[in-house]
């Protein structure tokens, strides 16, 4: 039973990121009309948030956008972070929706940040720490 159990969540997960990926492959080309970058939106999104403590820093990877609660940072890809497609704002207000849930003390993202621990040490191999 364990097993079916993890097989049915891993194939709904593996669709959620197929899904994921196939949206930002199709809006990564969307042109936006405010030619705003990814970075530019999220600082706009976390000023109007209150949450001016939050930086906003780029890394080489073409994946791993997130946000980082205990360096209180957006990690966001080189071309999300330089992108003004439809796609590149939309990874960058998502990750924003993560600094607003983290000042709000959202239950559920405290529940998984307990659950998955501290993932910065990963991501942070390739950083270039570069602030928006
Ligand atoms: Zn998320």
């Amino acid at each position: 039973m364990m097993l079916l159990i993890f097989l049915v969540t891993l194939v709904i997960a593996l669709l959620a990121q197929w899904h994921v990926k196939r949206a930002q492959a199709r809006h990564s080309h969307t042109t936006t009309l405010s030619g705003y970058t990814g970075a530019e939106v999220g600082k706009q999104i976390l000023r109007q948030a209150g949450s001016t403590n939050v930086d906003i820093v780029e890394h080489e990877q073409l994946l791993g956008d997130h946000h980082d609660p205990l360096r209180k940072r957006l990690v966001l890809s080189k071309a999300n972070y330089h992108g003004t497609s439809a796609a590149a704002l939309g990874v960058a207000a998502h990750e924003c929706g993560h600094a607003i849930q983290h000042k709000m003390a959202y239950a559920p993202l405290q529940t998984r940040t307990a659950a998955v621990g501290d993932c910065s040490s990963f991501w942070s191999i390739s950083f270039a720490d570069r602030k928006a």
